[in-house]
C-alpha cells in the first residue's frame, strides 16, 4: 500500500477537447464511464464531462462554448491536449496562502467557484515548470 499524500490527492485530469461528443470515445474505448450529464459552466465558457479513475480521480473532459474562453483560446494556441492537473486540498484559500508566501503565483487572486460547486484556483504555469495546477475543495458527489 502506498501511504496517502497528506492533504492532498488527484482530483481530476482536464483535457481540453474540441468536441466531448467526438473525442469521449477514446476514453470509453479506455474503459471510462461517463456521467451521461454535461455541466456547462458559463463563467468559464466550458462544457464538461467527467469519469471516475478511481476513488479519488477523474477524466474531465473540456469543450469550449466559445472561441475567447480560456479552453477555446488553448486549443487555438496549443492544440487539443492535457489542459491541467487538478489536486483536492482540505483548505484552498489556507494552501494558497501557504504557497504564495513561497513565491507561487496564483491565477485568481482568491478561491472561485468551480465546476460541481467546489471552491478552486490555479497556480500559474510560470510557477510551475509549465503545468497548469488546480487546487479544489473537491466534488461533493462521486
Ligand atoms: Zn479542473
Amino acid at each position: 500500500m502506498l501511504p496517502e499524500l497528506k492533504d492532498c490527492h488527484l482530483d481530476h485530469v482536464a483535457i481540453a477537447v474540441s468536441s466531448i461528443e467526438a473525442r469521449i470515445k477514446v476514453w470509453q474505448d479506455l474503459g471510462f464511464v461517463f456521467s451521461p450529464e454535461r455541466e456547462i459552466v458559463q463563467e468559464q465558457g466550458v462544457k464538461t464531462a467527467f469519469a471516475p479513475i478511481d476513488v479519488h480521480g477523474h477524466i474531465e473532459l473540456l469543450e469550449p462554448l466559445n472561441a475567447e474562453s480560456a479552453i477555446g483560446k488553448f486549443i487555438a494556441q496549443k492544440g487539443e491536449g492535457i489542459h491541467h492537473l487538478c489536486f483536492k486540498v482540505s483548505d484552498v484559500k489556507a494552501k494558497q496562502m501557504e504557497m504564495q508566501a513561497q513565491g507561487y503565483k496564483f491565477i485568481y487572486s482568491e478561491p472561485k467557484l468551480g465546476a460541481g460547486g467546489c471552491l478552486v484556483n490555479f497556480i500559474h504555469p510560470k510557477s510551475t515548470g509549465g503545468v497548469l495546477i488546480e487546487i479544489s475543495s473537491g466534488r461533493d458527489h462521486a
